[in-house]
Order: C-alpha cells, then sequence, then structure tokens
C-alpha cells in the first residue's frame, strides 16, 4: 500500500452470508482474521490504514475469526479481540456446523497450494496408498452418507454395485447439473472448493475401478467450469490426476461437459444422454446406469456435495461423519436459504435440524413486519410447508411425511403477501416447462393442471376445478416415467392441503 504496509490482495470464494456481501478478510499473522460485510473500494484503504496504525476500523466489522482448525471449528486464541464476535456467534452462523463448506470463503480456489495447506489432498493419499478399494468402499458405507442430490440413496450401496461390475472400462460422473430456481449449493460448492469435488472424485474412481470422470455442469456456471478446469489442470500437473497417481499404479483423467440448462438433465439416464449428444430424456430403468451408463459402461453418478462429503469421510472417518446428522441421515447438508427472509445465504447444518432453526435462529426471519407464511424446501419438486410444520426435522423421511422432499437443498421463504396459489403455479409453470415430453402424463397432466392453475388464480375457477386437480396431481405422481413428472405435482398438493382456504377465496371472489 502506498504507507508500506505489505499487504498482499487474494481472492477467496465464498463465505456463504449472501445478505452482507461483499465481504473482505483481513488476515494478520498471529491476530484473528477480521471479517467486514457489506464493502465498498473507499473502506478498504480505511481498513488498510487503521490496522497500519494498530488501530481497528469497527465501521462494517461483522466478526472474527480466530485461528480455527477448519473440521472442528475449535477456537485457537482470540485475545485482546473479545469484544468482536467470533464469526459463529453471529446469528446467521450461530450453530452452523462447516463440514462440506469448511474452506469456503477462506482458501483461494484457484490455488491448488490453498487447498494443499489445509489438508487437501491427504485423503487421496491415505485412500490410495493405505486402503484397497473396497476397503474405501466399506468406509463410504459405514458412514451412510445418502445423495446429496435429492433422492437420498446410500451412497455406499451404490459404489458398491459399481464396483462389482466386472468391466475394463467404467465411469464416474459429478452431477452439476443444479437448475433449481432458488438453489446455489452446488455452485458455491465448485466456485469455493472445486479440489474438493476433484478430490471426491479421484477417491471414489479409485475405489470402484474407474478410470475415467465427467463433471457435468451448467452451461450457466461459466465461473464454476472455469475453476474446475483450473483446478483439473493444476491437479495433472502435480500427478495428482493422470497416469500412475501417487506411483500406486492408479490412473484417471477428467473432462467437463457443459450443459444446456435443461432441468431433466439432472435425472442421470437424461444426463448421460446429454453427454453422448443425445436429446436429454429419461429412459427407463433398469438397466440402472451402475451396469449399463455412459456409453454402455458401466457409469457412476453422484451429486457435487455428495462427491464433497467423500474426502472428509475417509479423512476423519465413518465414525465421525455418523456421529452428526441423524441415525437414518448423518452428516450435515448445505442449505440455500432464499426469499422473503433477513439473512439470506448458504447454510450447513447437521441432517435433522429443525426448520424453524432455519427460518428463524440464522435467517432471523422476514427483517420487517411481516410474518412468515412457510418454507418451500426442494425447489419445483418440493413442497410448500406451512408455519405450523416449523418444528420438523430437516431430513428425508420426515419431510416426506409432510408431503415435502429436501431435494438438493433450495429452502425458499414466503411472508404473508405471498399468495400459495401463484406460488404452486409458479412452480408447476417451471416443472411444465421443464418436461421433455416424452411421456404423456407429465406432458399433457402439467400443462392442464397449470391451465386450471391459471383459471384459478385469474378468478375464473371453479370448486369442482380443485377435485379435478386432486385426481390429475395423483395420476401424474403414479404414472411418470421419471423423477421430474413425479414429484411436479408436490408443490399443488401441499399448498391444497394446506392452504386451501386461498384456493377457495379466489373462486369465492369470483362470484
Ligand atoms: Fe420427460 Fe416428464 Fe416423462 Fe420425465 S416424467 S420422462 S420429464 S415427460
Amino acid at each position: 500500500s502506498e504507507n508500506n504496509f505489505d499487504c498482499k490482495l487474494k481472492q477467496a470464494g465464498c463465505f456463504g452470508f449472501c445478505a452482507e456481501e461483499p465481504m473482505v478478510m483481513f488476515y494478520q499473522p498471529g491476530k484473528p482474521m477480521l471479517v467486514y460485510s457489506k464493502v465498498e473500494v473507499k473502506d478498504v484503504k480505511r481498513i488498510i490504514d487503521n490496522l497500519h496504525k494498530n488501530r481497528l476500523y469497527k465501521n462494517k466489522l461483522l466478526c472474527r475469526i480466530d485461528e480455527w482448525d477448519f473440521l472442528t471449528s475449535e477456537v485457537v486464541f482470540g485475545k485482546g479481540y473479545e469484544d468482536i464476535p467470533h464469526w459463529d456467534e453471529v446469528p446467521f452462523f450461530k450453530g452452523q456446523k462447516k463440514v462440506v463448506l469448511r474452506h469456503a470463503g477462506l482458501i483461494d480456489p484457484e490455488d491448488i497450494f490453498d487447498y494443499i495447506a489445509v489438508g487437501g489432498y491427504n485423503a487421496l493419499a491415505k485412500a490410495v496408498m493405505a486402503y484397497e478399494p473396497a476397503e474405501v468402499v466399506e468406509q463410504v458405507m459405514a458412514s451412510k452418507l445418502r445423495g446429496r442430490g435429492g433422492a437420498g440413496f446410500p451412497t455406499g450401496v451404490k459404489w458398491s454395485i459399481m464396483q462389482k461390475q466386472d468391466a475394463r472400462q467404467k465411469y464416474v460422473i459429478c452431477n452439476a447439473d443444479e437448475g433449481d430456481p432458488g438453489a446455489y449449493m452446488n455452485r458455491n460448492e465448485i466456485e469455493s472448493d472445486p479440489h474438493m469435488l476433484l478430490e471426491g472424485m479421484l477417491i471414489g474412481a479409485y475405489a470402484m475401478g474407474a478410470s475415467e470422470g465427467i463433471a457435468y455442469v451448467r452451461a450457466e456456471y461459466p465461473l464454476a467450469v472455469k475453476r474446475l478446469r483450473t483446478a483439473i489442470g493444476q491437479a495433472e500437473q502435480l500427478g495428482l490426476m493422470g497416469e500412475n497417481i501417487l506411483g500406486t499404479g492408479f490412473s484417471f483423467k477428467m473432462d467437463i461437459v457443459e450443459g444446456a440448462g435443461a432441468f431433466v438433465c439432472g435425472e442421470e439416464t437424461a444426463l448421460i444422454a446429454s453427454i453422448e449428444g443425445k436429446a436429454g430424456r429419461p429412459l427407463p430403468r433398469p438397466p440402472y446406469p451402475a451396469s449399463k451408463g455412459l456409453y454402455g459402461k458401466p457409469t457412476n453418478i453422484n451429486n457435487v456435495e455428495t462427491w464433497c462429503n467423500v474426502p472428509v469421510i475417509i479423512e476423519k472417518g465413518a465414525g465421525w461423519f455418523t456421529a452428526m446428522g441423524t441415525e437414518k441421515s448423518p452428516g450435515t447438508k448445505v442449505f440455500s436459504l432464499v426469499g422473503k427472509v433477513k439473512n439470506t445465504g448458504l447454510v450447513e447444518l447437521p441432517l435433522g435440524s429443525r426448520l424453524e432453526q432455519f427460518v428463524f435462529n440464522i435467517g432471523e426471519g422476514t427483517g420487517t413486519s411481516k410474518r412468515v407464511k412457510a418454507v418451500q424446501t426442494g425447489g419445483p419438486s418440493g413442497g410448500c410447508i406451512p408455519l405450523e410444520f416449523f418444528s420438523t426435522p430437516v431430513d428425508y423421511e420426515s419431510l416426506a411425511g409432510i408431503g415435502a422432499i429436501m431435494g438438493s437443498g433450495g429452502m425458499v421463504v414466503m411472508d404473508q403477501d405471498n399468495c400459495m396459489v401463484d406460488v404452486a403455479r409458479y412452480f408447476l409453470e417451471f416443472n411444465a416447462g421443464e418436461s421433455c415430453g416424452k411421456c404423456t402424463p407429465c406432458r399433457e397432466g402439467a400443462s392442464q393442471a397449470l391451465a386450471i392453475l391459471t383459471r384459478i388464480t385469474r378468478g375464473q375457477g371453479t370448486f369442482a376445478d380443485l377435485t379435478v386437480l386432486e385426481l390429475l396431481s395423483g395420476v401424474i405422481k403414479d404414472s411418470s416415467l421419471c423423477a421430474l413428472g413425479q414429484t411436479a405435482p408436490n408443490p399443488i398438493l401441499t399448498t391444497l392441503k394446506y392452504f386451501r382456504n386461498e384456493y377457495e377465496e379466489h373462486i369465492r371472489e369470483k362470484r
């Protein structure tokens, strides 16, 4: 700087608190890291000038981060800075358990040495040098990790099926085709810590006997694509990817395929078809990709966050992982908390945490005089959950029990001004637009349901429409080929169940 204060500028990923961006962190060796929020260019000079004079610029100072263990969040020191809240005392971060997001916002995602400095690639070394492939699968099985893309299928079971396939060529794929409105967890995971994803895929490839991997990333995420490409190049240069990795004889190469933004390509068979250059349309299963996937070869597909959990499971052990979350849903999950909520951003909590913790403790409610009315989990395939059910634990079974789904982690908060019929119509319009048109219940059913909802919102609906909507939703759910159609009616069914009076008001208004 102009006053000879030796200062190095580094980029970092996102620390997760979107409502307070842009954030700038100042680190001086031996002192806690200072986190400033909503920083403007003029603030930077003031912060540095003050630091140079050994004073603290307190304007816009959000919190401090003591020197900490990224995995245990143990505070090492903070002496002299006690009057500044530690990061986990700020309501937005309080109670969060950063596992997948442990490096996000703290390391340079374009520098492999930053990742290595925080223990990155240790788990890969441990897996390929200390474990047989079957032992790695056993660890993942013992962790009870479930797919974070939405379905919640046990990852270890999926890996074990793939591992047993007798084939010379196998593939692993990362599904980064995140397309739900309001969801951006995977985007941040790649943009902030791309090597964590690569390390997870490398370990998975070793365990399942795959020699090639593909990251299928939506083209609307250019920064994620760029950083992932950079990360692959750096890993290759250091011999962590390519031939004979770490001298073990294990070889693995990776490529990126950019998806063109079709929501249905998040479905495994549609995703494979898209990579092969065909139209992205789902196929009936079986055969499952584990036996006949990409180019007819055994293929394992996991979502970004699922892969990102793998290195820490191998490093810390399955027991460490199962100590978090619930018996059936261990570990943490990253959610994007958006909508009518004061503190928007990415939230990582142990599975089984209650909805009220997300919306009221971390989100601090609407931040206005308006009252929270509902939350939509699982994006367009999920359900609208009313306030009375906010004590529900957020895990796969509990959310399904009230007609919603966890999905990949979108959480949209609605307040008293939101019309729930409009909300249902919005999500159904999205699903109807994204239907690939292959099967009749989804193609025709969704567009007919949309026409009825449109009539109702325009004050032209009848009470008979509500009965038809329920029947039609049941048919779409039961007879569609893939999850897009099977879950498309969820927003209708949950709003009809919990907010029927709003439908009836629309109908009565007409009279
Ligand atoms: Fe396509 Fe919908 Fe059928 Fe899925 S359910 S295959 S998206 S038409």
